[in-house]
């Protein structure tokens, strides 16, 4: 049975069900927080509303035009983040950015569907697009954490 030939193709199904259908796509009005995040490596873009109850990220808002890659793990990364604490999301970046750096390490077991972003570790040039949702969601928690509403990253 050529298992990892299917692991694949149940992945890809996984990435595509999320580009096409994002999770938290409905803006939130009056968030705490407002983030800009842009590949121009890959030309994707996400936009995201941060909504907190004190330590905690209450709600997520997420859309964004680019390839599925930085879709999907934008849309995978809202349904993990929305309702976890600072520390618990900083924990899960992390785990994530780990993923895409080293790709002979285990894959975390909590990062839910994310981890069928496993193999992109092995392209460098689209580890960005992979990323980019996570590092505009941390540039929106220390803008929060700063006390700011608005931040653009640009992934370099
Ligand atoms: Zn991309």
């Amino acid at each position: 049975m050529s298992s990892e030939l299917e692991l694949d193709e149940l992945y890809r199904e996984l990435i595509l069900d999320h580009y096409k259908n994002p999770r938290h796509r409905e803006r939130i009005e009056h968030a705490d927080v407002t983030a800009e995040g842009f590949n121009p490596v890959c030309g994707d873009e996400i936009e995201m509303e941060l909504d907190f109850d004190g330590e905690r990220l209450q709600a997520i808002g997420v859309r964004g035009r680019g390839c599925s890659i930085s879709q999907a793990s934008a849309s995978m990364m809202s349904e993990l983040v929305e309702g976890k604490t600072i520390g618990e999301i900083r924990h899960l970046s992390e785990e994530f950015k780990q993923m895409m750096t080293e790709p002979e390490s285990a894959v975390p077991e909590d990062l839910g569907d994310l981890e069928a972003l496993q193999g992109v570790a092995k392209f460098a040039v689209r580890v960005k697009c992979a990323t980019l949702a996570w590092h505009t969601l941390g540039e929106g928690i220390e803008q929060h954490q700063k006390g700011d509403g608005a931040v653009r990253v640009e992934e370099m």
